[in-house]
C-alpha cells in the first residue's frame, strides 16, 4: 500500500470517538487480529482445547474475548456452533445483523446479536482470515449500547485479521510417496519434531522470502537447498539409504531403526536449514560452508541437551561417506570425510565433556583434538550468534 494513503486510513481515525475517549489500538502478534481497546483494559489468556486459544478482557460493562484457531480455515457451521457452545445461547435466538467478505483481513465473516437477560446484549463475529479461524465476543449493557452507539460501531469496524507479521515462512510438506519401499518411511519423516525445527526458523528469523521444505521422492539418494526456487528438500532415498546403512551394521538394535533414521533426517534438515539461512540472508562465511552448517545443526542440537541425537547425526554423516565414495550425488560438493565426524564429536565434547568423555577413553576423539573443543564450541556458537543477530525477530 502506498505510504500516504497508508497514513490516511489510520490520521482520519484520530478525530473519531473512541481516540476521543483514550481508546488505543490493541494488537495480538500471536494471533493475528487487532481491535480498538477502552484505556486500562488488560488481556488474560485462555485455551479452550482442540487447538482454539485466545484472549478475554473485561472492564466496567464491557467484556471482549477472542478465539483463534491458528492455521485453520473453519467452515462458518463449526464456527457458529462452537459459538453456540461457548455463549450457551441457542442458534434460534441469534439474528445475523452484518456479513462480508474480502475486508480488513477477513476472507468472510458474519456478525450476531443475541439479547442476553438482565438487559444485557451480545455481539459475536466470526469467520475466518489473517492466522486462521477467529470468534469474537463482545458484551455489554443494553442502556450502555444506545447511549454509546457510536463508540461501539467503531470498536465493531476496527476487528481487523493481520496476516503473520513481515518476513517469509517455512512451511514444511511431507508428499506421499508412490514407491512402495518409501510407505513405512512416511510416519517417520511426517514426525512433529522434523516440522517443528524446520518452522521454528521462521518464528526466529526474519526471512526475506517463504521457503518451503518438502520430503518427496527425488530418483536419487539426496537432500538439498535451492537457492533459486528457494525451498529445501529432503528426499525419500535419502532415508530409506539411512536405514538400510543401519539394518547393515554389526551389532546394532534392529529396533532402533525409525529412531536411528528420524535423527539422521533431523541431523540432515538442519544442516540444510544452516545452508538456507546463510543463503536467504545472504551471509558471510569463513571456514567452509559445510563445516560451517555442520557446525549449525550441531549447536541446535546440542544447546537443546540432544547430544545423543547429535552423536546419531555425525554416525549418519560417516555412512554419507560410503555414498560418496560409489559416484551417487549428495547436494552439490561434498565429500563426507572422517574430519567431519570428528568436528562433530568434539563440538558435542566440547558442549559436555563429562557426558561424553568415553568418545576420548575409546579413541573415538583423540586427546590432542579434545582438549581445545571446549573453546571450539565457545567459538563457533558466538560466530553463528553474531552471523545472524541482525535478522532476528524482535
Ligand atoms: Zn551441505
Amino acid at each position: 500500500m502506498r505510504l500516504i494513503a497508508a497514513l490516511a486510513s489510520v490520521t482520519c481515525a484520530l478525530a473519531t470517538p473512541a481516540f476521543a475517549q483514550g481508546w488505543a489500538v490493541f494488537t495480538s502478534e500471536r494471533f493475528g487480529f487487532s481491535m480498538f481497546m477502552p484505556p486500562g483494559m488488560r488481556w488474560e489468556a485462555r485455551d479452550i482445547g482442540d487447538g482454539w486459544g485466545g484472549l478475554r478482557a473485561r472492564k466496567g460493562v464491557m467484556d471482549v474475548g477472542a478465539l483463534v484457531k491458528v492455521g485453520a480455515a473453519g467452515s462458518a457451521q463449526e464456527l457458529e456452533a462452537l459459538a453456540v457452545a461457548t455463549t450457551r445461547i441457542p442458534a434460534a435466538n441469534w439474528t445475523m445483523t452484518d456479513q462480508g467478505a474480502g475486508r480488513r483481513g477477513w476472507d468472510w465473516w458474519r456478525t450476531y446479536k443475541a439479547q442476553k437477560d438482565e438487559g444485557r446484549v451480545l455481539f459475536v463475529t466470526l469467520g475466518t482470515g489473517g492466522r486462521g479461524s477467529y470468534i469474537f465476543f463482545m458484551e455489554t449493557g443494553q442502556a450502555e449500547f444506545t447511549a454509546h452507539y457510536a463508540l461501539y460501531e467503531q470498536w465493531y469496524q476496527s476487528l481487523t485479521l493481520r496476516p503473520p507479521s513481515a518476513g517469509g515462512r517455512v512451511v514444511f510438506q511431507v508428499a506421499p510417496p508412490s514407491d512402495a519401499r518409501f510407505a513405512a518411511l512416511q510416519p517417520v519423516l511426517g514426525d512433529q519434531r522434523l516440522s517443528a525445527l524446520a518452522e521454528a526458523i521462521s518464528r526466529l528469523l526474519v526471512l526475506p522470502r517463504d521457503l518451503p521444505v518438502r520430503v518427496e521422492e527425488c530418483g536419487t539418494v539426496n537432500a538439498f537447498y535451492d537457492p533459486r526456487a528457494p525451498r529445501v528438500v529432503l528426499c525419500y532415498e535419502l532415508a530409506e539409504f539411512f536405514r538400510e546403512m543401519h539394518s547393515r551394521k554389526q551389532g546394532v538394535d534392529a529396533a532402533r531403526a525409525p529412531d536411528y533414521v528420524l535423527h539422521a533426517m533431523i541431523f540432515t534438515l538442519l544442516h540444510e536449514l544452516g545452508h538456507a539461512i546463510i543463503g536467504e540472508l545472504d551471509l558471510g562465511v569463513t571456514g567452509g560452508e559445510e563445516d560451517a552448517v555442520d557446525d549449525f545443526a550441531g549447536l541446535a542440537l546440542l544447546e537443546g541437551g540432544q547430544a545423543g541425537l547429535l552423536l546419531d547425526g555425525a554416525e549418519a554423516m560417516l555412512d554419507m561417506g560410503a555414498l560418496s565414495r560409489g559416484q551417487l550425488p549428495f547436494h552439490d560438493e561434498h565429500s563426507f570425510s572422517a574430519q567431519r565426524f570428528y568436528n562433530l564429536l568434539c563440538l558435542g565434547y566440547g558442549r559436555q565433556p563429562q557426558e561424553l568423555q568415553i568418545l576420548v577413553d575409546r579413541g573415538q576423539l583423540p586427546r590432542q583434538r579434545a582438549v581445545r573443543c571446549a573453546d571450539e564450541y565457545r567459538k563457533k556458537r558466538k560466530a553463528w550468534e553474531a552471523m545472524t543477530v541482525a535478522h532476528a525477530r524482535r
